[in-house]
């Protein structure tokens, strides 16, 4: 498959996400307006308060899956699309096609997986140390 043919389809892909998210986004906004709407007795007032937190709680981590679709779906429309963030090189369409909001090369991601890992670590190892 050629490299614009798979632009076009993760480009489909992402527009069908933001779309299903987006979706997902106006019914809870619906819903809380419902919620407060029907308001009664404080302990109501609680249980509707506890729920609308959660609700915004998903409904911000919503905006923002939303807002990195929109930005692969730039980086796409500019050109940018498939450019390792980090080091500047290509990355294969095998990880594209897989996770497309990816921004680092196969290489860059491993070094990072195995920095953050180190450093876990290593905090295993320093809290060990400390119950000696
Ligand atoms: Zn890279």
């Amino acid at each position: 498959m050629d490299h614009r043919k798979i632009l076009t389809q993760v480009r489909g892909e992402l527009v069908r996400k933001r779309e299903e998210l987006q979706g997902t986004l106006d019914r809870t906004v619906v819903r809380i307006k419902d919620g407060s709407d029907r308001m009664a007795d404080v302990l109501d007032r609680a249980t509707v308060e506890h729920d609308r937190t959660v609700e915004l709680m998903i409904r911000g981590r919503e905006s923002d899956q939303i807002r990195e679709i929109q930005e692969a779906i730039r980086r796409i429309d500019e050109g940018q699309f498939g450019v390792c963030h980090r080091c500047g090189k290509a990355i294969s369409p095998r990880r594209l096609r897989l996770a497309p909001l990816s921004r680092l090369c196969t290489a860059c991601k491993e070094k990072t997986e195995l920095i953050s890992r180190g450093g876990a670590h290593a905090a295993h190892l320093g809290v060990e140390q400390h119950a000696y």
